[in-house]
């Protein structure tokens, strides 16, 4: 049988993916390791190569002269040398589309928290403090509230989908928006605008040199009216030194997280204990459903590369 090594599966728990690689020809052996070189010597015979968040570089792929295909866990590839894949023509496959419904419902689950001001009314009544809405003041109901989003692909699209029936006004910035996209309850603003005008942001753009950072000082310093902050996308785009200080002055009024500029971060980064401030550990990707998809998504999608039939998620240039 030709071989394959999957690597990073230990967070799910079992060997899904033999029942589809086996039956196709195919031994699947999986692996755990910080540093994937570390294995290179019990790799070299493999023809597939899936990785989670382990680093593929060009010196490894040296090491593994008859692989033809490798495949990432999930969306971002950047921990793959792409180069190298293309220069050796070895496709690199992802999955793109596999968790749109959980990360759109995770960054809805975060608006509707931060806008009833959850994190705070839960911590009243451990203190003893019942029915004292005082402490919880503004809250608006969602439909007088103007929503930011930042990026409207897959994801932001289906955040707006699902906020339809609640009738609150919505803004987007996404520079590579055609107006024929344009959803029927959004309107599309500049960068400048959404800063101003909302009062909840809601960021769903890929990390890129142009996104790094995207929010900072500069950025809250062009905030009028407060907003909390969502991020479901990736750390980088908020600089989180900036976010902690707007957080503190109060020009950010809450910050809710899935991504972390480092991920994971030290146990006590100070956004982890933040009274202003909640976050989730990179989940918002998971269900039941959403990782049976990916996982036999991408053996599927191996198993076609490897036989050479044609596969959706090519992300490196073949010549
Ligand atoms: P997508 O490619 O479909 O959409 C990204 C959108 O961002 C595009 O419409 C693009 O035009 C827009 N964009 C690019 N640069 C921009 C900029 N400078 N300003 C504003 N908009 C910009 O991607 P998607 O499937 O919707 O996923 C979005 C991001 O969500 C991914 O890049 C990934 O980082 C993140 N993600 C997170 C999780 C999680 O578990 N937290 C899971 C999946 C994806």
């Amino acid at each position: 049988m030709r071989k394959l090594a999957i690597l990073g599966a230990g967070i799910f728990g079992d060997r899904r993916e033999r029942e589809l690689f086996e039956p196709a020809g195919y031994q699947a052996d999986y692996y755990e390791c910080d540093d994937p070189m570390d294995l290179a010597a019990s790799l070299t015979d493999i023809v597939g190569l899936i990785v989670n968040l382990e680093q593929v570089t060009d010196a490894l792929l040296d090491r593994l002269p008859g692989l033809k295909a490798i495949g990432r866990y999930g969306v971002g590839v950047d921990n793959i040398d792409l180069e190298a894949a293309s220069r050796r023509r070895i496709p690199v496959i992802n999955v793109p589309d596999y968790c749109v419904d959980e990360v759109a419902e995770h960054a809805v689950s975060f608006i509707f928290a931060v806008n009833r001001k959850l994190p705070t009314a839960t911590s009243l009544p451990r203190k003893g403090d019942w029915g004292k809405v005082q402490a919880l003041k503004p809250i608006r109901a969602i439909k007088e509230t103007t929503l930011g989003v930042v990026g409207t692909g897959r994801i932001g699209m289906k955040v707006i989908e699902m906020l339809a029936p609640f009738g609150c006004k919505i803004l987007i910035h996404d520079p590579y928006l055609a107006r024929a996209e344009l959803p029927r309850n959004a309107e599309m603003t500049g960068f400048d605008e959404l800063l101003a005008q909302s009062d909840i942001i809601t960021i769903h753009c890929p990390l890129t040199e142009q996104t790094r950072r995207m929010f900072c000082a500069d950025t809250f310093a062009r905030m009028l009216k407060q907003p909390a902050i969502i991020n479901v996308s990736r750390g980088p785009i908020i600089d989180e030194g900036d976010l902690l200080a707007a957080l503190d002055e109060g020009v950010v009024s809450f910050a809710a997280l899935d991504v972390m500029e480092t991920e994971p971060p030290q146990r006590d980064h100070p956004l982890l204990q933040h009274p202003k401030a909640i976050v989730t550990g990179h989940a918002a990707w998971y269900s039941e459903q959403s990782e049976n998809r990916l996982r036999d998504l991408l053996a599927m999608r191996i198993i076609d590369c490897l036989e050479g039939r044609p596969v959706p998620s090519i992300v490196n240039k073949i010549q």
